[in-house]
């Protein structure tokens, strides 16, 4: 047979009621035992007095032994000198059927015994035993009856949120449990799930976000692809247009290769898959490294591209993740800062006692109510202008990853019209 464990209402209540009975049952047997002891101490001294009278009278005048046992009612007894029994109430010794309680007082001489009936006494007993038994079930019922009541009163908010929960699914994330009162363990509950679900809530809108975000991403350059191939298809068949049309197709297929590594990068470092393989790294060196590998581009806009340490600066990071980030913030830089413009990179040491790279530009700077947000995803100040340079606003949410996947922060410093000062902090090694 399977045993089923019984609900927190009925475990409750047998709880309490076992609980009660057990002290019920105590304190019945307690008060039983306390007003025995005490009643038999009453008899004993009674009989204590009947002896001393008995002896009295023996003494001074053992002819009205007589007349006292007749004062002396239900008390019997009997006076003894050795062998010979000197005085003997009628109805003595006393029989088997009655209970009596007896006392003797005796010397070498003569011996007093004197029993007083002690039904009376067993009947009180008796009567209170029989009044514990019937009001001990009673009031383990009562028990029972009243801590399922209460049980069931006090696990009612339980009863509540489960009912709330059950209908709360991905689509109703909005929906909050009820907190009938907060201060008390059910309501601190309901308010701690609450939180949870205000949280659930935040990532599943942020994911639905990322979706259609990235949905639009992929869409634009396959629209483009289709009217370019359409186009190309529609026109009479000529080398030139068609290499024309495959150019462009090539650009939008690379757009979307860039796209989608960004989308499995984000995507690498949401679920924290990317290992980190830290290492004592030369951020001059680094710096150098990348400013040459994307000099070409500053170039084709001729800018000035100048890399500048100011003292040889170590930090404890892993240099792969490390360089993409300072790729996206170079990137940015050159693609933001018109033909002409100067972007600087500067290694130093940070004030606050860790390392800094900063790339400076000349560009057109970034308006203090975009700046808490262009870190996000997806973001993008001006899309228009963004599209022309390629950008779908992920370069500065992959490079924020990556320097803070290293223990790091990005700082932002800009000033509209002049430029900006990206700069990455890391901590030194010492
Ligand atoms: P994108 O792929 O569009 O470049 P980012 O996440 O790298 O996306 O940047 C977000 C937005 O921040 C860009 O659309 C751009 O408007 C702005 N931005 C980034 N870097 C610079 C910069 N150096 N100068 C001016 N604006 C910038």
């Amino acid at each position: 047979m399977r045993f089923v464990a019984p609900s927190v209402r009925a475990r409750l209540t047998l709880w309490h009621a076992g609980v009660l009975a057990l002290v019920v049952c105590v304190f019945s047997a307690g008060v039983l035992l306390i007003v025995r002891a005490r009643l038999y101490r009453e008899l004993d001294q009674q009989i204590g007095h009947d002896l001393a009278a008995i002896e009295k009278v023996y003494r001074e005048e053992a002819g009205d032994l007589g007349k006292l046992a007749l004062r002396m009612g239900s008390t019997r007894f009997e006076v003894a000198e050795g062998e010979t029994v000197l005085y003997r109430t009628p109805g003595w010794p006393p029989s088997g059927t009655t209970s009596v309680r007896t006392g003797t007082l005796a010397d070498a001489s003569h011996r007093v015994t004197a029993a007083r009936d002690e039904t009376a006494l067993r009947e009180t007993l008796w009567t209170l035993a029989v009044i514990f038994a019937m009001g001990v079930p009673c009031a383990v019922g009562l028990a029972i009856g009243g801590g399922y009541f209460l049980a069931g009163r006090v696990l009612a908010p339980v009863g509540a949120i489960a009912e709330a929960a059950r209908k709360i699914t991905a689509e109703s994330l909005t929906a909050r449990l009820p907190v009938q009162n907060p201060r008390d363990e059910f309501g601190r509950l309901a308010s701690v799930m609450n939180d949870t679900l205000a949280r659930l809530h935040e990532a599943f809108e942020e994911l639905r976000r990322f979706t259609a975000d990235a949905s639009h991403e992929l869409r634009t350059p396959l629209t483009a692809m289709r009217s370019v191939g359409e186009v190309a298809l529609a026109r009479s068949p000529n080398e030139k247009a068609y290499r024309e049309a495959i150019g462009s197709m090539l650009e939008e297929v690379d757009r979307l290769t860039r796209l989608v590594e960004n989308l499995l990068t984000l995507t690498r470092a949401d679920s924290g898959r990317v290992p980190l393989v830290r290492e004592v790294v030369d951020l001059g060196g680094l710096a150098a490294s990348v400013s040459e590998s994307l000099r070409v581009l500053a170039e084709e806009k001729e800018q000035i591209l100048e890399v500048a340490t100011a003292a040889h600066v170590d930090a404890d990071c892993d240099p792969a993740i490390l360089r993409q980030g300072l790729v996206n913030l170079l990137h940015n830089a050159i693609k933001y800062t018109p033909t002409g413009g100067a972007i600087r990179v500067v290694v130093r040491a940070a004030p606050s006692g860790g390392a800094a790279i900063e790339v400076t530009d000349t560009g057109p700077g970034i308006p203090a109510m975009h700046r808490d947000r262009i870190f996000d995803r997806f973001y993008r100040i001006d899309s228009g202008r963004s599209r022309d340079t390629g950008g779908v606003g992920l370069g500065l949410s992959i490079a924020r990853w990556a320097v803070e996947a290293n223990g790091g922060r990005i700082e932002l410093e800009s000033e509209e019209g002049k430029g900006s000062t990206f700069r990455i902090v890391l901590s030194q090694v010492p």
